[in-house]
């Protein structure tokens, strides 16, 4: 598997097939430290950048996923073209296709009060025959850990969905993910939200023009201070490295 560096963070060059084998495989190894998969976006690059525990967190994961499509372009920039961007969201259907067809488990954890039931009942109806061995809203802070950890040990899943979004469910991950029996866990952010309904995808259009993060931010204004300040600096960030580089 490829690596790229982007502005000191690793995201991985993967494709969301190459994702889906490789999950497969690691949900039937058992090793310690137990695996985390991220899926990075630019929020995720600066916030690994002003916060060492957090990027030594993301660079040493089993897995970094090109998530958000500003990723996309700053490879490109930075002569480290992704092959594609594997978004939570595919990465979760892809994953409920093959456990339909496999003995992989599920384990829906996080989001609000019944979302994560909600997202589980759509993926019956898409995937009959997705095993889903349980779901739980808990409590992404520390406090909730031993409550969470009871359910998902009870549940026995190959794979923890993590919805608690970025931060908070790659520090739950850390935190719980080895204790817990499960192979490995992937933080998904708002996913649940968006597969029960919850929420709505951008328009095709939109997410083609790689706005998507335009359109969430009108439509949630709460993510104003994260979006407006993080997409920017990356962007003046990546633009730099750009230069450096071409310099060098
Ligand atoms: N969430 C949660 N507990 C928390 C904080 C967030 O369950 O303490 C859920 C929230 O309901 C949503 C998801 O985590 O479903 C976060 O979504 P968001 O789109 O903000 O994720 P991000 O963009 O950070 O990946």
């Amino acid at each position: 598997m490829e690596s790229h560096n982007i502005l000191g963070v690793r995201v991985d060059d993967v494709t969301l097939d190459d994702a889906v084998a490789l999950i497969e495989g690691w949900a039937h190894e058992k090793v310690s430290p137990a695996r985390l998969i991220v899926t990075a976006n630019p929020e995720y690059v600066m916030a690994a950048r002003r916060n060492s525990s957090f990027r030594k967190l993301v660079n040493s994961a089993a897995l970094v996923t090109p998530d958000g499509v500003g990723l996309i372009y700053a490879g490109r920039l930075l002569r480290q073209p992704f092959r594609s961007r594997v978004t939570g969201v595919a990465l979760v259907h892809a994953l409920a296709k093959r456990s339909a067809e496999s003995d992989l488990s599920l384990f829906l954890l996080g989001a609000a009060e019944g979302v994560a039931e909600a997202a589980a009942e759509s993926l019956r109806k898409q995937y009959p025959g997705v095993k889903i061995a349980g779901c739980f809203a808990g409590n992404a802070a520390p406090e909730g850990d031993s409550e969470t950890l009871e359910k998902v040990h009870e549940a026995q899943p190959h794979v923890v969905l993590v919805a608690y979004g970025m931060l908070k469910q790659d520090y739950w991950a850390a935190r719980n993910l080895t204790k817990s029996g499960a192979a490995l866990s992937i933080g998904v952010g708002g996913v649940f939200d968006y597969i029960s309904g919850r929420a709505q995808l951008a328009p095709l259009w939109v997410r083609r023009i790689g706005l998507e993060w335009l359109y969430r931010l009108v439509r949630e204004p709460r993510r104003w201070r994260r979006i407006l300040v993080a997409v920017p600096y990356f962007g003046a960030a990546v633009l730099l490295e750009a230069a450096r580089q071409r310099l060098r």
